[in-house]
């Protein structure tokens, strides 16, 4: 121990208490990032208004990328650990207000994510049919939020609206074959919706260049090994002038560019589905039937200027479309008695510490906006809690009054809070794999919140 930390007010008898608001992929790293250093003792509970872990691993990520979710393996030794607790179930705000968090706890860490999403700003947007891609990816994955909702796929023609991964992801699941799902863990109410889609067309449309795209060229390699679908690409889409092709030095850009123009080089195999990418096209409004469906959507011809944004070229076209999905990023949303900053969607701090607030930090997407895969958040949890701990060994945090596991349990016992423990969670976890060994599947999620709390440790 350092010679501050040996007189800071924590010992193994009193260990620094910290409770980290959201147990994705942020919230356990900075918990590993706490069990791992070796400064100061530490107890930490990890909360979540879900009763399973993991987050956006669960929820977000793809269900048929599957060695993506293999980081769950680190995160169970992490939740694992004597000096951590899992406590699903707890909605921050009601179950545990911040002023309940701060009297039980020495330090706390949001970690929370982005759970809402960007609009378009276009007519037409709230139209059936128009929804957020975050909603139809909780729709897929199982999320309890968004299991009951009925999700007819009676549109022959889908527009995807943005290209950065997530809308690469919705886009592939629209077009796979019952087959190819079938690998993946996809709800069950998702592959069944699919099996009757009559998706045909799928049009993933980017405001920008193929050279600006955000998504990255493994998950766009994908829709060229696709059972039942072609990948379509205009050539003269995927043209950049010489000069900024010399200009390029991302070996993204440049291996994007190289499959999109492969791509465009194919002759469509003739396969049922087709994905259209497009590029340099905006949406600018979304076109009704007469019952208030989406029809069509009405799309105009870019131009890049010289600081690379998109300007109209007052060139359009109406895309065939019944479904539209927007994909332009998530969104962070307040958490009551927390400061928020509504124009950007974070959390405002400084380099993890809440502004203001100390003995408040803050990792993740709700820190610093929704970018970057499930690994950088790693180092980005484990900056925050570097921060916390020489904010500790300066003596900058108040010890809370009430800093015990035991405290913490009489509260929420007497709040009638029916908290589902990571022993819990292993339960249902060892169910829905058994389960999906049955069906000769990887997992069958069970997807409503009553029906996961039946499942409990022994
Ligand atoms: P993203 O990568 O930020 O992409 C958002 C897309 O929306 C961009 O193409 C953006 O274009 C476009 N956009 C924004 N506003 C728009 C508008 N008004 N009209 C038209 N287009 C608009 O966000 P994301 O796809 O939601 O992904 C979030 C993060 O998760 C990313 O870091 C992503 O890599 C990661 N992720 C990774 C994986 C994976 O590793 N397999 C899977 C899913 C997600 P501009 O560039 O012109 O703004």
């Amino acid at each position: 121990m350092t010679d501050a930390l040996s007189q800071s007010a924590y010992s193994p008898e009193r260990p620094l208490r910290v409770a980290v608001i959201g147990s994705g992929p942020s919230g356990v790293f900075a918990a590993e990032a706490l069990i791992k250093q070796t400064q100061v003792p530490v107890q930490v509970d990890v909360f979540d208004r879900l009763p399973t872990p993991y987050g956006l691993v669960r929820y977000g990520v793809a269900p048929d990328h599957l060695t993506i979710k293999s980081v769950t393996r680190g995160f169970e030794k992490t939740l694992n650990d004597p000096r951590v607790r899992f406590l699903g179930n707890v909605e921050f705000g009601t179950d545990l207000t911040h002023e309940e968090a701060r009297a039980h706890y020495d330090a706390l860490i949001y970690t929370v994510g982005a759970s809402s999403d960007r609009r378009l700003g276009i007519p037409g947007e709230d139209l059936t049919g128009s929804m957020s891609a975050t909603e139809f990816v909780a729709w897929y994955n199982g999320h309890p939020d968004a299991a009951a909702r009925d999700m007819v796929l009676t549109a022959g023609g889908v527009a995807v609206v943005g290209v950065g991964n997530v809308a690469l992801d919705v886009s592939r699941i629209l077009v796979k074959t019952v087959a190819e799902l079938h690998e993946s863990d996809i709800a069950a109410h998702a592959l069944d919706a699919l099996a009757h889609s009559h998706v045909r067309d799928v049009w993933v449309l980017g405001r920008r260049g193929a050279a600006q795209a955000k998504f990255t060229t493994k998950e766009l390699r994908e829709f060229g090994e696709l059972h039942e679908a072609d990948p379509i690409v205009k050539p003269e889409e995927v043209l950049v002038d010489e000069a900024a092709e010399a200009a390029i030095t991302d070996n993204t850009v440049k291996k994007n560019l190289e499959v999109l123009r492969d791509f465009a080089g194919r002759t469509p195999e003739g396969k049922p589905r087709r994905i259209h990418l497009r590029f340099l096209v905006s949406p600018t409004e979304i076109l009704a039937d007469g019952n208030g469906h989406v029809a069509g959507l009405k799309i105009e011809r870019n131009t890049l200027d010289e600081a690379g944004n998109a300007v109209g070229t007052g060139e359009f076209e109406t895309l065939p479309v019944q479904m539209v999905l927007r994909s332009v990023g998530y969104k962070g949303v307040a958490l009551p008695g927390v400061p928020f900053d509504e124009r950007r969607g974070v959390i405002p701090n400084a380099e993890g510490r809440v502004e203001g607030r100390p003995g408040e930090y803050t990792a993740g997407w709700i820190k610093r906006g929704p970018s970057g895969v499930v690994g950088t958040n790693r180092k980005d949890a484990t900056d925050t809690v570097a921060h916390l701990l020489s904010d500790v060994a300066a003596g900058l945090l108040s010890p809370a009054p009430h800093a015990s596991a035991e405290a913490v349990d009489a509260l929420l016992a007497g709040k009638s809070v029916d908290v589902y423990t990571f022993e819990d969670w292993q339960a249902l976890d060892a169910h829905e794999l058994s389960q999906g060994q049955t069906l000769g599947r990887p997992r069958a999620k069970v997807v409503h919140k009553h029906e996961m709390l039946t499942h409990r440790k022994r």
